[in-house]
Order: C-alpha cells, then sequence, then structure tokens
C-alpha cells in the first residue's frame, strides 16, 4: 500500500524506548506502523525520551517493560506527562502498556532494591517487589481479545483495586502476581499487560483493537486486513511451549 492509497494518519507515541524496551517489546511498534499501513492509514511515530515533551496528537501510546533501573530513570518524568496521560486515558485514547511501563501507570511501584517509585495512577492498582522471579511462557484469557500468549518476567507483584478490571485469566502462568490468576488490567481503551514476546506479532486482535479505536476516534475509516496463516501457526507453536 502506498502512502496515495492512505486514507489518513495515525499518531503513535512510544513512551520511553531508550530505557523501557526488552524482550523485543520494539515489536509492537513494529506491528502497529504495519498494520496501521494495512489498514489503509499512514502511521506517524513520535518517541518520547525523558526531558521530551508529549506531541500534540496522540492517538495510540505505547510503553514497554524495562529493568527496576530503568524505571528508576523515568519514574520522575513521566510525572510531568501524569495530567495529561490521565486526560488522555479518560478521553478514550487506546494504549498499550508492557510489564515496566504498566506497573508505572499504576499508583504506585515498590520495587525490592530500590526506593518506591510513583506512578501515574491510570490504573487503579499498585505492585510490590517480591523475592521470587515469576518467568515464562503465558497463556490468558480475554473475554473481549480471545486467548493472549506471551512471556513474562518480572518480581512485581500487582495488585488490582475496585476502580479497575483484569485484561484476562492466566491458564498457563503467574500473570499479575501468581495467587489471584488474573493477567493485566484494562480501562476505557487502555490496556496494561505483563506479557512481552514481543505482544504484538502474536496477539494481532490486540493490535487491531488499538488501530480500529484510534482511527474511530479521528473519525478515519479503515479498510479490512486479511490475516496471515503464519501469524495463526506462530500462536499456535507458542501457545503450545511449555512454561
Ligand atoms: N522491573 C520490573 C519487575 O521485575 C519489570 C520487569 C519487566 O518489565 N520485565 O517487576
Amino acid at each position: 500500500m502506498t502512502s496515495e492509497t492512505s486514507r489518513g494518519e495515525l499518531h503513535i507515541v512510544n513512551l520511553y524506548p531508550r530505557h523501557m524496551n526488552i524482550y523485543g517489546d520494539r515489536g509492537n511498534m513494529l506491528v502497529l506502523t504495519r498494520r496501521t499501513t494495512w489498514h489503509g492509514l499512514t502511521p506517524v511515530v513520535h518517541e518520547v525520551n525523558p526531558g521530551d515533551e508529549l506531541p500534540e496528537r496522540a492517538d495510540i501510546i505505547v510503553g514497554g517493560g524495562g529493568q527496576d533501573s530503568g524505571q528508576v530513570t523515568v519514574a520522575d518524568d513521566l510525572q510531568r506527562h501524569g495530567d495529561a496521560l490521565r486526560g488522555l486515558a479518560a478521553d478514550g485514547v487506546p494504549m498499550l502498556m508492557i510489564c515496566g511501563m504498566y506497573q508505572l501507570f499504576g499508583h504506585r511501584f515498590v520495587p525490592i532494591e530500590e526506593p518506591e517509585l510513583p506512578g501515574v495512577g491510570v490504573f487503579d492498582m499498585e505492585t510490590v517487589g517480591g523475592p521470587v522471579r515469576m518467568i515464562g511462557n503465558v497463556v490468558a484469557e480475554s473475554d473481549d481479545l480471545g486467548t493472549l500468549i506471551g512471556y513474562e518476567n518480572h518480581s512485581g507483584r500487582t495488585l488490582l483495586g475496585a476502580g479497575v478490571a483484569p485484561l484476562a485469566r492466566v491458564t498457563q502462568g503467574d500473570g499479575n502476581n501468581g495467587d489471584d490468576g488474573f493477567e493485566g488490567a484494562t480501562r476505557d481503551n487502555v490496556i496494561g499487560t505483563y506479557l512481552h514476546g514481543s505482544l504484538l506479532p502474536k496477539n494481532p486482535a490486540v493490535a487491531d483493537f488499538l488501530i480500529e479505536t484510534a482511527a474511530r476516534r479521528a473519525g478515519l475509516e479503515t479498510v479490512e486486513v486479511s490475516e496471515h496463516d503464519h501469524i495463526e501457526r506462530a500462536r499456535r507453536q507458542a501457545a503450545e511451549r511449555p512454561r
């Protein structure tokens, strides 16, 4: 598809790609930009690193995972954007936050060896670092997005408050805390999850939810994307992997 056939632009914001990008989380941006093009729209990518401002237009906002030390680096800077991010979330802007950024979208994260980090409170939840890391392949069932497949590696244990819903229930893996069976969180059109992998290549339903929601909000029409067999094969293979 060429830009001549584009029906408009989608502005995709990547929060802190320099510090918050592990286990291939960058792949989420590759999938979003490619599938945006398949949907007949032109992706415009904005990278926001510490010290940068948010762009004027943000149709989708994405953040990745990171070590506790990376979270220490970005946490204060993220506070500068707290009001804007809470406002955009309440306005229905679709967002996807993975692991480390998912934790910082709660009220706070208390790492095991670092001082407590403030979050932006987009999600009513908090996370406390524990002595045991939760590591391995994950399969989780979401009512809205179907079977989610990915990989987790975190020591933070996340507990959801009353103001947020779980994204999915784990059928394999630990998810938010290894106890309550929940994986991730969702409110309005914001999704938070522990799943790396990266997530979107194996979960195109999530990518299309973000793109189609963003397009609808921007008053843009999308074209139907026909699914490729290799995505379904990759999903099946990944789902059959041992923990
Ligand atoms: N540092 C966080 C934890 O271990 C997040 C890790 C990650 O993003 N994979 O809980």
